[in-house]
This record gives structure tokens, sequence and C-alpha cells, in this order.
């Protein structure tokens, strides 16, 4: 029997011996976005309203793609549609760190690197902050280019090429993430929403009130909202797909993470984020985690992979191209990674995530496909999925680049 925890739910009707509660939201899933969806409607409100986020595992968790210990935040973006939404973003963060008191956010620069073949991604990022700083006279960019003798007086830990550009994000940082998904879930709670883990849902039929099934303590359960966001990540097509015309383009795919230790009489590592706008799409993030270790990988570690087996027949991972890489520009770090982990990533064609409504149905929104740069933009997405389900509200982020439509066709 599920017990109704929001004073603002209505009582109880009892459907079929199924206790059917009623929500004015109730949000699908409990990674990052849907932590963030769920907090954003209910905070601000003047009359709140109850709002419930369900989640298939116990919580916490680490079966989807928002656990562990680190992710980047940064402005520096080559596509005016994210860095537009990333002062947003920033804002909220830090609003939750202040109302919280948890330091979700550690202020860290970010190294952006390029060769030859990162020119013109690199440009577009500059071209793009400075866009946005003009449009944003408030928004806290600081992105500077750095001088050949700069980058090496700066980052002595590194053996960049005479050919490489370089540039460093000094308003960017690190987000804890296990702690941000704790502390925005724990904030929703203090402000009355209700959180029910272990609860699977199964299917979700449209109608004025959106019932959504599934199986709650292995019994079967039925619950009911005025609207609905499905933010279920790598799982997201089994859920949305069946309330569409054609399928979701998403794919979910297992991500190793590898961990390399930092020499003891070396140069060390870099103090900094890293990300390579040119040579494969590397990243690093810097000792937070497991103390000597940097953390750095790159998308080619990747394999598509069924959510639920994520684990099963990982195999022994051939490095070589990241070892070779470490050997060429960071020779503080050891060649043979000391820890290696996997997630998950969701990715769309062309990279970006879908934000969108069911046709027909404009009560139940859906946010998926978030690749490897949905966690720090996750505040922002909750503002715009809470937009798209109150369309008569006032328009704080435009989420027109994130349509699903843009995939369509015809
Ligand atoms: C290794 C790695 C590094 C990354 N680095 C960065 C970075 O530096 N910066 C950055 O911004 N982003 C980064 N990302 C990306 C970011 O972490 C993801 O984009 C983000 O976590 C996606 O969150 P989500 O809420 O969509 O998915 P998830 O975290 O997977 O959440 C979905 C939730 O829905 C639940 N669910 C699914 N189906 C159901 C159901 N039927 N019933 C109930 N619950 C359900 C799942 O159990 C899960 O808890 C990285 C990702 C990885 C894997």
């Amino acid at each position: 029997m599920l017990h109704v925890c929001s004073a603002n739910a209505f009582s109880p009707v009892e459907t079929r011996g199924i206790n059917m509660e009623h929500y004015d939201y109730i949000v699908v899933g409990a990674g990052i976005e849907g932590s963030w969806t769920a907090y954003q409607l209910v905070k601000g409100a003047e009359k709140k309203p109850s709002v419930l986020l369900l989640e298939r595992f116990p919580l916490p968790h680490s079966r989807g793609s928002s656990h562990g210990q680190t992710r980047i935040i940064r402005n520096a973006y080559p596509d005016a549609f994210h860095t537009s939404i990333m002062p947003t973003a920033f804002r909220e963060w830090q609003k939750l760190q202040a109302e919280s008191g948890v330091d979700v956010l550690v202020p860290k620069p970010l190294l952006l690197i390029a060769n030859e073949e990162g020119y013109k991604k690199m440009d577009k990022i500059i071209a793009c902050v400075n866009e946005e700083k003009a449009k944003q006279p408030d928004a806290d960019i600081q992105l500077k280019e750095l001088s050949r003798e700069e980058l090496e007086t700066e980052f002595p830990q590194a053996k960049f090429s005479s050919q490489h550009r370089a540039c460093v994000e000094h308003t960017a940082g690190i987000l804890r993430a296990d702690k941000c998904v704790a502390t925005v879930q724990s904030e929703f709670k203090k402000l009355g929403g209700v959180i029910r883990d272990g609860f699977e849902v199964t299917s979700v039929v449209p109608g004025e009130r959106v019932t959504v099934r599934g199986r709650f303590n292995n019994q079967a359960a039925s619950v009911t909202a005025s609207k609905l966001a499905i933010c279920a990540g790598p799982w997201a097509s089994k859920l949305i797909d069946p309330l569409l015309p054609t399928k979701l383009p998403l794919e979910a795919l297992r991500i190793l993470v590898f961990y390399w230790k930092i020499k003891e009489n070396g140069p060390g590592a870099i103090p900094s984020t890293f990300i390579d706008c040119g040579e494969g799409d590397f990243w690093g993030i810097p000792e937070l985690e497991y103390p000597h270790m940097y953390k750095l990988s790159n998308p080619s570690y990747t394999d598509q992979v069924e959510p639920d087996d994520r684990d099963k027949n990982v195999g022994a991972p051939d490095y070589s191209s990241i070892a070779d890489y470490i050997e060429k520009y960071f020779p503080g770090l050891e060649i043979k990674p000391s820890i290696v982990e996997t997630c998950m990533y969701t990715v769309t064609p062309d990279l970006t995530c879908i934000l969108d409504t069911v046709p027909g149905h404009r009560n139940i929104a859906f946010g998926c496909g978030f690749s490897g740069i949905g966690f720090k933009k996750a505040p922002a997405v909750g503002i715009m999925i809470k937009q798209l389900l109150n369309p008569e509200e006032e328009k704080i982020l435009d989420s027109t680049a994130f349509r699903l439509s843009r995939f369509s066709t015809d």
C-alpha cells in the first residue's frame, strides 16, 4: 500500500485494488536531470505544488549516468545555445550551495588545448563566449587565450607542442557529482517534495490526468499526475518511445573512465581540468577523487550497451591510445591506468540533448540524450522542462535548439 506523504496531494482513490495517489507533477528518474527538474518545479512557487520524484533503484545508486565524484562545469562551448544557458546554470548551482551549506561546486580553471585540428573549434568557443558576454554583461565568464610562454609557465607539468593553442576559463569548476545529486534531492524534500525510490515505472498512460504504472516493493502500483516529466537517462527510449510516432534517436553507450597515477618524482599533473578541442576529444580532471590520481579519458572508449548490462563483458580494455597521448603530453603521469570505472552516456546524433513535450500531450515533457555534457546544465534543464509544462508562465531560457523536431526528415 502506498502512503500519501505530500500535504498537497489529493486523497488517495482506490482503483482496482491499487491506491491511486494524485500529484500536480510526477518526475520519473532521480538522476541529476530528474532531481533538478523536480526541485525547479517546487522551488520558487508561491503555492507549492505537490511533486513526486520516482526512481527505480534504491537511492543513492551508481547504475545510471550521474554517479561518481566529479563533473566539469564550464561556460566555454562552441555552440551559442549551450553557452547561453550556462550563466543561469552556474547561478543555480551557487544558490544551491549557499542554501544547503554543502560544497557542491569547487572553482577550478579549465585548460582548453587545440592543435591545428582544433583551431576552428577553439575560435568558435572564443566567439561564443564573447557573444554571450555582450548579451549577458552580468554573467561571470572569464576566458583568456594564453601565449606560448604563458602556457609553459602556468602549466609546466604538460609538454604541448609549439602548434598548440591554449585558453583558460578561470570561471570554470568541478561539481562534486554524488554530493550534487544528494543535495538537490534533500533540498527538494525540504520544500515538501516526495521521493519514492524502488519504484520502477513500466508504462505511462496519457490523459488529462497522466497515469504512471509501475512496480513498487514488488507490487503493481499506479499514481496519477496533472503533468509528467520523464528524465530516465539511458532508459529513456523504453518509456518515451511508446508515446511517440517514431523512436527517439538515442543510443546508450558504456564509457570507460581511467585514472592515472601521478609519478612520485616527476613534474606532477596539471592542477586544472582539461579538454582537448582537437586531438581525440581527451578530457581530464585533477586529483579531487582518488589521492595522487589524474582522471583522463576520451570518448573513443565507448561501446553501445543495453543499460541494464552496463558492467557485463567489459573485458580488459586496450588503453594504448590514451597511454600514447599521456606519454606525448603528460610526462608526470604513469602510462598504465591504476583504476578503470564504467559509466554511461546517452547520445543523440548531434550530441545535444532533447527537451520537448509528447505530440498531442502538452502535459508530458521529457529530457534525454545528455551525452557527456549534461551534468552541469541540469539546473537549466529543470527550468526548461518546467517551462515546457507551463507554457503560459514567463520564459527564462530558450529551449528551441533542443526540440526533437530537429531530427525530423519531413
Ligand atoms: C564518465 C562520465 C563523465 C562525464 N563528465 C561530465 C562532465 O564533466 N560534465 C558534465 O556536465 N557532464 C558530464 N557527464 C554527463 C552527465 O553525467 C550526464 O549527462 C548526466 O548525468 C545525465 O543525467 P540523467 O539524469 O539524464 O541520467 P541518469 O543519471 O542515468 O538518471 C536517470 C535516472 O532515471 C532512472 N530511471 C530510468 N528508468 C526508470 C524507470 N522506468 N522508472 C524509474 N526510474 C527510472 C534511473 O535509474 C536513473 O536514476 C559525464 C558522464 C559520464 C558517464
